[in-house]
């Protein structure tokens, strides 16, 4: 399978999501991170958002909350290429209702190769990384021959 490329600008298009015993953490590393989240676009699921918003005075994009379809909103705006970074400190401590959308949406950034911190210590890395003030090409599989594909019907 050959790869397309899809440009990252400079301006970086960011997904935070935090569960409920996840979002003090998030919120603090926002905070220590303000002055660089402030040079990009950030989008959240609803409480989230509201929390970073809040807190922080930045404007967040803001969806239904997580389990009322928040997460499946950005997995759809990842797929749909408008979306291009997510930030997802999931619960490994507890199981919610919305277990297969947090699934799916870890699966559609993979599928689309764009990149995610699911806690804080990959969180400073990526977000310290010189390619945050960058473009950045990122290589996505070309998935036209899977689009293609032979039916037998
Ligand atoms: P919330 O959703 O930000 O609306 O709490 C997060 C989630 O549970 O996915």
């Amino acid at each position: 399978m050959g790869y397309r490329e899809i440009i990252m600008g400079k301006q970086k298009r960011i997904a935070l999501v935090a569960h409920d015993n996840k979002k003090q953490e998030l919120l603090e590393w926002a905070k220590f991170n303000k002055g660089t989240l402030a040079n990009h676009i950030l989008y959240a699921t609803g409480t989230t958002g509201d929390i970073i918003e809040r807190e922080l005075g930045l404007k967040v994009i803001k969806f239904y909350s997580g389990p009322l379809g928040g997460d499946q909103q950005i997995g759809a705006k990842i797929a749909e290429g408008e979306i291009d970074f997510l930030i997802f400190f999931w619960d490994p401590l507890k199981p919610l209702p919305h277990d297969p959308d947090v699934k799916a949406l870890l699966r559609i950034a993979v599928v689309w190769n764009i990149p995610i911190a699911s806690n804080r210590a990959t969180a400073d890395f990526i977000i310290s990384s010189p390619l945050m003030n960058t473009e950045y090409v990122r290589l996505v599989p070309d998935y036209q021959g899977y689009i293609h594909r032979k039916i037998n019907l």
